[in-house]
């Protein structure tokens, strides 16, 4: 083939690119404009399988039936001090279903704040709803004159619509103010409250959905959460405890709720997943 021939075809395939490139162009359907991404997302399938499922149901229903068991077992020797018994639980995802205020972050696309919480927590008492099988729980230990107390970490301002969420879901508040434990002076950590339930009652059984329910000890190490293996120590230090130090108390007098939807766990998982996830081998 002659060097003319072979440029002028060069030149009608770069001609025909061309023209293919344009038209290619002219029927590609227009973009869209990039939607940004919901930053509740995250946890938008930990909050469906709460609000949706029935095996979170099952969960709920099974363990406050095998703690209902427990606590009349743990009760049938008196205390030899004469002191009443106490069961201490938590409010939030372990009485009070708050998973509309979830919902409101999902539809606004938003993340928590104090100020969007406090808002739920003192102005939607009645949108509570109950984590199955609390309130026959606590029916029955109060019928068999076990005392409940409330340690929460809903703050001492917001006493009244956290009576009004428990009276709306049927749970008794006979001498509450004694038996409600809110947040005082912005103190989370829960200790000083439990000694101050034990110091008058025997305390025989805990209720949480957060390691800190029970004890202190759980409380996650700081870790900045870009920096993986600090995230992954504190992650095995905390379920070390769980596993071996205080693996005779699960069930026993420990009970826990399951919450998927936060919890001190969160701050353990960093802003990369993968980097705390188990490794595989496994190939695409
Ligand atoms: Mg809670």
């Amino acid at each position: 083939m002659a060097e003319s021939e072979k440029s002028g075809g060069w030149a009608m395939a770069g001609i025909g690119l061309g023209i293919g490139v344009v038209l290619g162009l002219c029927l590609a359907p227009p973009s869209q404009p990039s939607q940004p991404t919901n930053p509740s997302l995250r946890t938008l399938d930990a909050n469906l399988w709460l609000q949706t499922s029935g095996e979170f149901r099952a969960l709920c229903l099974q363990t406050y039936r095998m703690a209902g068991e427990r606590l009349k077992e743990l009760r049938k020797e008196p205390a030899r001090d004469g002191k009443k018994d106490a069961v201490v639980m938590d409010l939030d995802e372990t009485v009070l279903d708050n998973s509309p205020f979830q919902t409101s972050l999902f539809r606004d696309g938003t993340v928590y704040s104090d100020e969007r919480w406090g808002a739920w927590e003192s102005g939607h008492p009645e949108e509570v709803r109950a984590v199955p099988g609390a309130v026959e729980f606590i029916a029955a230990a109060e019928k068999d004159g076990a005392t409940v107390h409330y340690i929460t970490n809903r703050k001492e301002g917001s006493r009244k619509p956290t009576i009004a969420a428990l009276k709306h879901l049927g749970i008794s508040i006979e001498g509450i103010d004694a038996r409600l434990h809110l947040m005082k002076n912005k103190e989370r950590d829960k200790e000083e409250r439990r000694q101050a339930v034990r110091a008058k009652y025997r305390m025989v059984m805990l209720v949480g959905d957060t390691l800190s329910d029970f004890s202190s000890e759980f409380t996650p190490a700081k870790a900045d959460a870009g920096d993986p293996k600090a995230l992954q120590d504190a992650i095995n230090e905390r379920n070390a405890k769980v596993e071996k130090l205080r693996r005779d108390r699960w069930g026993a007098e420990w009970i826990v709720i399951p919450n998927s939807s936060y919890g001190e766990w969160t701050r353990m998982a960093g802003n990369d997943p993968l980097k705390v996830m188990n490794p595989t081998t496994l190939k695409p």
